[in-house]
């Protein structure tokens, strides 16, 4: 039972998402667990530490801060860094960051502070851009950079990968399959011109359960590792591995025409039980829940949220359901999930996992 606001992480649901997810892939295929972003709001050293255990082959963070916490945690498993800035590269290569290089820019300041440091063979990985048009190569750059790569004997280029724009949604399955096509054959080039073809990746969790042709060497699964599958029908095979529970601080009996909240965005049109919670949008519940757009489960029943969200609370309906202070409140779980909440808010689950703040006591369950 929660006495405070706190988000519980379930090593057994992340276990059985990485074995089925694993599942789905040949043998031989390598497994690459993104745990950026504090592992999508989780905690990314105990749930780097437990995929570690699982037998992951690799590592993605976003930063390379991220990566140094990992490191300094004691993570052992490479770790690819895909967005990482010129500023910290002295940084990755004390910590053995493998960054993603992504533009000429990039690539010549990464060989640069790699020769300054005298490190031989460093590992890079080469992003190409297919189609999303947020980072990468395109596929005209292919012999340059080779050519680049093979000038320097600082650096060895160990996988080349891409990222799939839509691969969640089959109404862009043309798209996708073109993606697919362009990366084999930017895949071919690269061999040409390298002298041969490095590990391939392009496919992230949808792309895993959509595009088994597209698994390549490697897949980068992130949200999937989290219980979240982004499919809208079938009953998903994975297990939410974040529950956020909290707990009635007061509860305010309301006559008809008394407000709610700041601005007095709520105005009880009867007689109201209302109940305050110890969690607000400096928690990850932005101000878009409000308004009786996001809900509670309390005792089993759904309350929904009233007024405007505040920092550091919000208030609930709980009229007709029997509660009283100090009970435990869930915001989501593996029956009320964060993807459904997310929805209501016209978001995804992602940025609500994401959005869970520092301040929020984490629970590891073993
Ligand atoms: C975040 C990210 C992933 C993971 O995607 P999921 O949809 O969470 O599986 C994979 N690849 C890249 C480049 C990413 O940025």
């Amino acid at each position: 039972m929660a006495k405070e606001t706190t988000l519980e992480i379930s090593l057994s649901a992340l276990k059985h998402n990485y074995h089925t997810l694993r599942s789905k892939l040949s043998p031989k295929t390598h497994f690459l667990a993104v745990v950026k972003a504090f592992g999508y709001g989780s905690e990314a050293v105990s749930v780097a530490k437990a995929l570690e255990t699982f037998g992951v082959d690799y590592f993605a963070v976003a930063y390379i801060n991220e990566g140094v916490t990992l490191r300094k945690a004691g993570i052992k498993t490479p770790i690819l860094v895909l967005h990482p800035q010129p500023l910290n590269f002295k940084t990755a290569i004390e910590y053995k960051l493998e960054p993603s290089v992504y533009s000429h820019r990039v690539l010549h300041e990464f060989i640069s502070v790699a020769e300054t440091l005298g490190v031989q063979e460093y590992p890079v990985h080469v992003k190409f851009n297919t189609g999303l048009n947020r980072l990468g190569f395109n596929k005209e750059n292919v012999q340059t950079i080779a050519n680049l790569l093979l000038g320097s004997d600082a650096v060895r280029a160990v996988s080349i990968f891409s990222h799939l724009a839509a691969s969640d949604d089959l109404n862009e399955n043309a798209f996708t399959e073109n993606q697919i096509d362009e990366f084999r054959s930017i895949s071919k080039q690269f061999e040409q011109h390298y002298g041969h073809c490095p590990t391939r990746h392009l496919c992230n969790t949808s792309g895993v359960i959509n595009y088994p042709e597209a698994e390549f060497e490697m897949v980068r699964c992130g949200i999937g590792l989290y219980g979240y599958d982004n499919k809208e029908s079938a009953p998903s095979e994975l297990r939410p591995v974040m529950a956020l529970k909290t707990v009635i601080s007061q509860i305010h009996p309301i006559k008809k025409n008394d407000s709610v909240g700041y601005n007095r965005a709520y105005v009880a049109t009867e007689p109201k039980k209302i109940a305050t919670l110890p969690l607000g949008h400096a928690d990850g519940i932005g101000r878009q829940y409000g308004n009786g757009v996001g809900s509670v489960k309390i005792n089993g029943q759904i309350a929904s949220i009233v007024g405007n969200v505040c920092m550091d609370m919000i208030m609930i309906d709980v009229t007709n359901i029997s509660c009283k202070e100090g009970d435990e409140v869930v915001i989501f779980d593996s029956s009320l999930t964060a993807n459904t909440l997310a929805q209501k808010a016209g978001t995804i689950s992602y940025e609500l996992l994401t959005a869970m703040s520092q301040r929020i006591k984490r629970i590891i369950i073993p």
